[in-house]
Order: structure tokens, then sequence, then C-alpha cells
């Protein structure tokens, strides 16, 4: 192949390969435990493998509804109800997508204009200002109290001008594990009242969340959910990461915006999937069962680590646990990750890496979705460091 003769003005001129692929190959290259890129090692229930195989012989292997298929945008629309309290019409109100991260994508798409400012908290998952730049938009970023990584409201008010057109939340948190509490919720919905701001809520970790703490949903709070897209996955919530299928609610006249970029971007979601799924959802356990699982796991690795010198962050949500290594070494985070991932064979994600300007906070993020056998081994070697 020749070389492309002309300058590329690229429209993501700072973006590189995601930390997620980095660590996890090199976490390959070196043989090394992965607890970087949150994925389990685990398989999906064999009933939900054996209903896909059923769908797929059964010959449902055309292009379904746009909006994904009506029984599956039904049981969506039943789990809000009855675990968050709000009425979502199947029909208009509700679109299954391929995965999570393109629901955020189309979103913003479908409702940033170039100038548009979007409010973003850092650390930020590392989507979100992609979406927003690639747009044309342009993200404000209001920083999380470290090391407990609560939010100023106050400098969430002061942030809103009047290009604002969008805030992205995340509730549980990746990568800090924190959940926003019913007043973080109250205090959005009172700085938004009276503005024209659309909230792009990512609740992908909606049912881990840990003890005994409800998930506070935008769908929860009639001021905010008449103004939000509420994204979630079926990847996190099923074990099957690699599905790429996911979820998304909104008020009609805002999903009506969406549905004209993703009929264009996808049209529409795997058929098979959407079917298998949908059936697997009337066994509410599987998702209710959810945060006992992995606090079940997050407990278990802490107390692997509990002889080491790594000082666990709180982790209230998701499947990641923050361990601060101030007492070990003064390396910066991304040295100190592709070291250990090298020489101690125990791969992790440098926290730093969701910030513009990294800080000098020494935290790395470890994933416990993985067998006791894997984290056992990871919390050994973490135990000798
Ligand atoms: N948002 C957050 C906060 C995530 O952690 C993830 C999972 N990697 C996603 C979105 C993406 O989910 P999906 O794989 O369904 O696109
Ligand atoms: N969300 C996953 C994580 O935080 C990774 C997803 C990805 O690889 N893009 O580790």
């Amino acid at each position: 192949m020749p070389t492309y003769p002309r300058p590329i003005a690229s429209k993501l001129p700072n973006v590189g390969t995601t930390i997620f692929t980095v660590m996890s190959r090199l976490a390959q290259e070196h043989n090394a435990i992965n607890l970087s890129q949150g994925f389990p090692d685990f398989d999906c229930a064999k009933a939900l493998r054996d209903l896909v195989t059923k769908y797929i012989n059964s010959g449902v292997n055309q292009y379904p509804p746009m909006a994904g298929i009506p029984r599956l945008r039904e049981r969506i629309a039943e789990k809000v109800e009855s675990l968050y309290g709000a009425k979502y019409d199947s029909e208009n109100e509700v679109t299954v997508t391929p995965g999570a991260t393109y629901a955020i994508f189309t979103a913003v798409t479908a409702l940033v204009q170039p100038g548009d400012e979007v409010i973003l908290f850092e650390p930020a998952y590392d989507s979100y200002a992609p979406s927003v730049e690639v747009n044309g938009g342009v993200p404000v970023y209001v920083q999380l109290r470290y090391p407990d990584y609560s939010i100023d409201w106050q400098q969430v008010g002061r942030a809103i001008t009047p290009k604002t057109r969008m805030i992205i939340i995340n509730t549980p948190n990746n990568p800090t594990a924190s959940v926003f509490s019913g007043e973080d919720m109250r205090m959005l919905e009172s700085i938004l009242r009276g503005t024209d701001v659309v909230v792009v809520s990512d609740e992908v970790y909606e049912h881990i969340v840990f003890d005994g703490h409800r998930h506070q949903s935008v769908a929860r709070f009639p001021g905010l959910a008449e103004r939000s897209f509420v994204v979630s996955s079926f990847g996190k919530t099923y074990h099957v990461t690699g599905w790429k299928m996911g979820h998304v609610l909104a008020p009609k006249e805002l999903m009506a915006e969406f549905r004209k970029v993703h009929q264009f971007n996808v049209f529409v979601a795997n058929g098979p999937l959407q079917y298998a799924l949908a059936e697997f959802m009337e066994n509410r356990d599987a998702y209710l069962s959810l945060a006992t699982f992995y606090q079940r796991k997050r407990d278990f690795f802490l107390e692997g680590v509990k002889a080491s010198r790594f000082k666990p962050l709180p982790s209230r949500g998701t499947f990641f646990q923050n361990l601060a290594y101030d007492a070990i070494s003064d390396e910066r985070d991304t040295d100190l990750a592709i070291r250990l991932t090298k020489e101690r064979r125990i791969a992790s994600i440098p926290v730093s890496v969701f910030y513009r300007e990294p800080p000098d906070h020494k935290v790395l993020r470890f994933c416990f979705a993985k067998s006791e056998e894997t984290l056992a081994k990871g919390a050994e070697i973490l135990c000798k460091i």
C-alpha cells in the first residue's frame, strides 16, 4: 500500500490507543495477572448461551426493528419501572443499542452542535471527551475531590453557561468506584432547573452498588428524567462485555433525535441476542443478585491485600477497587502500572490517564470481576510489593 500523500486534519488529534487496550496487551505479552481492563474472566450463564443458540437456530437472523425488538424493549421498560418507579413507553422511549459506548456517542452526536459546551467530571471515562470533540463540542471539566471523589455542586453550578448543552454523569463511577447519593441527584436536579441542559447518565454499573446502598438512577428524579438519556449495558449485567449490547431510555422528544442518528449509524443492534436477552430478563434474580455477587469478590480481594502496603480507597460500586500506593513508591502511576506488569506480572490501570493534566495522585485501579483463584494470585503478588 502506498502512503497517503497529504496531511490529515485529524478530528481527534490528541487521541491514541486506549489505556485498556495498552494494558491488556502488555499483560498478555508478559503473562501477567490481568486486573486492568474491566471484563470478567468467567463465563456468562449457560442458560443465556443456550438461549442465543436456540434463537439463532429458530431463524430470527434478519434485521429486527430499528429501535430493537418490542419484547426486549418491554422487558427493559418494566425493569426500570419496578426498580426506579419511572414509566417509559417502550415504543417511543426505549432503544436497544450495540453497547453503552455507542448509546453515549449517539446521544452526544444527536444533540451537541459545534461550539456547544458539555460538562464532564474528571476523572472521566475515556470515551466521553472524544465523543464530544469529534462532534465539535467543547468539554468543560469539573474535578471530583480527591480522595473521596465527591462532587462540588457549586462548581458544577458555576460551570453552566448559556452555551452548556449537556452534562454527562456516571454512577456507579468508573474509574473512581464512587456512587452518587440521593442528595447529589437532588443538587443536580435543582442546578439544572430552568435550563435546557440535557443529561446523559451512564448507569452501566446500575446493578453493582455495595453495602446496602441503592443505585440513584436519574430515572428516579422527575426533574432529571425529563431531560435525560439513561444508558445501561447488558455487558456488565450478564458478564457478556464482548456482546456489545446495551440500551438507552429518554423522553420521546429526545429519543426521536437519538433515533434519527441511530438509524443511519448502525440501524439496529444484533437481532438473535435481543431475543435471548428478552427471555433471560424474565429471571429478575440474575440482575438483582449481582451486587451481592460482586461485593463478595470485592471483599475477597480486599482481604487478600490487607497485609500489603497498598491503601484501599472506598469501592462503593462497579467492579473496580482503587489502591493508593503512597507508601510504596514516588513513581507516576503510568510508570508503576507498566513496571508492575513487566516485573511483577500484575496489570492494573493508572487512574491519572482519565485526567487531561495527570494529577499527583498515586492510585492504581484493579478489576475484581475475576475468579477467586485469579484474585488470590493477584493479591499475593500485591502483598510482596
Ligand atoms: N461506560 C462506562 C463507565 C464503562 O465502564 C463502560 C464499560 N467498559 C462503558 C460505558 C461501555 O459499555 P459497553 O461495553 O456496553 O459499550
Ligand atoms: N470499561 C472497561 C474498563 O473500564 C473497558 C472497556 C474498553 O476496553 N473499552 O476497563
